[in-house]
């Protein structure tokens, strides 16, 4: 879209007086810690290294097209159309796409049929032309099962220009899905691209997922898995080239953008989607919280837990995930572990995450994750496991290795419950600065004291001072009582 610049000669006048209430505005405003807004987290943000940049984010209804391509060319299938009518389209089948996507979009999207006539929503399975069949064999890849597919839609009579729907002339990605399945076996599980064709009159702008039967009766959340990738642009969190089947296998079964598993996506990736919009809480300001099951449907059920000092590049986000609910499990049935959730996520300033160079102290090549993972117990050191009842956690480390300076405590509770209470417990900090300044000493971080004598006369007992880098003549010092004492940015040096 081309923007256009506006001109006129009365503008600058009104401008004026906009200014002038918005530094008002500011003035009065400065004196309380400002929350960033979710879009700071990633709220809405399409990553372009994981799809198309500058696409709509997969709310409403968008069409799917699923094509069966006969690729054997022998016509043996176990599938056929009715079950993908049900299976895809359905939210109140068991184990359905659309109900998947329903519960965790917190039934914001679904994926609607186009209307086929008598197979709503799906072709097939379809016979390929020997030319179709020769392109297969001759340029295999997922980008050719697209064109094919498409291809052998249109010649069955798919209406293809009808998804035009904007009637510029390309069907693009946010205008019409392509699910492939395939009844050749020799393939790989499942994956997702972009792809280009000429069709029906069109230019096709679109993403495919393709799979062959066997991931459909197999490991069925793969074929979801891919479809997040195709509307949503959703990151892959799987590390197990050098770590599967050991404890380090990271976020398996921990969130869908790890394959596999009936478990819920990861609440940063729902946040990416427009799906949720989760509570933010200033480390600085604590609280008692409820948080429902991530199967509830609540957006607003995670909690992101950050430092205003720090800002929203590192964050943790507070989940409540069970396998066990009262109510039904929902789809989430084969969570890792149940419980309190303490997801760590590291985005750059493009809200692209960010890789971490060996969390977990995993060794060796290929142990840089992205930062999107599950911090459990019992010293926020193991990967993939919840904190249960009663549990009061240590101060999480942030990926520079400095501590955040909470704790999370979780109230009794049973597996069984459709949320939990939990406590954020910022620990007051009296700050010391050595640096000589004319400032007030008030032993905040903003005015610290600048001796040790009143600071650790102010910490509470037990209670924690910080000193900020900088250097003091101030030996011997006795401390009588219990303190947590943390240099802050650097060392601290007492001489
Ligand atoms: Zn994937």
């Amino acid at each position: 879209m081309k923007r256009i610049q506006q001109k006129s000669s009365t503008g600058s006048r009104s401008q004026l007086k906009g200014l002038l209430i918005a530094s008002t505005l500011l003035i009065l405003s400065s004196a309380a810690a400002q929350t960033p807004p979710l879009t700071d987290f990633g709220y809405q943000h399409m990553s372009p290294s994981h799809g198309p940049g500058g696409r709509q984010v997969p709310l409403g209804n968008r069409y799917c097209l699923v094509v069966l391509i006969d690729d054997a060319n022998n016509g043996v299938w176990v599938t056929n159309a009715s079950f993908y009518q049900s299976i895809v389209f359905d939210a109140n089948a068991p184990n359905s796409i659309n109900g998947y996507i329903k519960e965790n979009s917190c039934g914001r999207f679904q994926l609607i049929p186009p209307s086929l006539g008598g197979a709503i929503g799906v072709m097939g399975p379809l016979t390929l032309t020997p030319a179709e069949l020769n392109q297969l064999a001759t340029s295999p890849g997922t980008a050719t099962d697209g064109q094919v597919a498409l291809s052998a839609a249109v010649r069955n009579g798919f209406p293809l220009a009808n998804y035009d729907l904007n009637n510029d002339g390309t069907v693009s990605y946010d205008e019409l899905v392509l699910l492939v399945v395939a009844n050749q076996t020799a393939r790989g599980p499942g994956q997702t691209t972009g792809f280009s064709a000429s069709l029906a009159g069109k230019n096709c702008n679109m993403q495919v997922s393709s799979v062959p039967e066997t991931t459909v009766f197999g490991r069925f959340p793969t074929v979801i898995h891919e479809l997040h990738h195709n509307f949503g642009n959703m990151w892959d969190l799987y590390y197990y080239t050098i770590y599967s089947a050991t404890n380090y296998t990271l976020n398996q079964q921990c969130t869908l953008a790890a394959d596999f598993n009936w478990v819920h996506l990861d609440p940063w990736e729902k946040m990416c989607m427009g799906w949720n919009e989760p509570r933010i809480v200033s480390i600085a300001q604590g609280g008692s919280f409820y948080i429902p099951a991530a199967q509830n449907g609540d957006p607003t059920a995670p909690i992101i837990l950050y430092d205003p000092r720090r800002g929203a590049g590192e964050f943790f986000i507070l989940e409540y995930r069970t396998a066990n609910r009262a109510s039904g499990s929902g789809y989430d049935f084969e969570v890792k572990s149940n419980g309190l959730f303490l997801w760590h996520i590291h985005q750059d300033a493009s809200h692209e995450l960010i890789t971490a160079t060996s969390p977990f102290g995993f060794t060796g090549p290929d142990t840089k994750p992205f930062t999107d993972w599950v911090e459990g117990p019992p010293d926020n050191r193991t990967p993939d496991a919840a904190w249960p009842a009663n549990q009061t956690t240590p101060y999480p480390t942030w990926n520079d290795g400095s501590q955040a300076i909470v704790r999370i405590r979780t109230s009794n509770f049973q597996d069984t419950d459709s949320g939990i209470f939990v406590d954020v417990l910022p620990d007051a900090i009296t700050w010391v600065d050595f640096t000589p300044s004319i400032l007030p000493q008030a032993g905040t971080f903003d005015l610290p004291y600048r001796t040790l004598p009143p600071a650790i006369n102010a910490v509470g007992n037990p209670g924690n001072l910080s000193i900020k880098t900088s250097t003091a003549t101030q030996s011997p010092i006795t401390i009588s009582k219990p303190m947590t004492i943390t240099a802050y940015n650097g060392p601290a040096t007492i001489q």
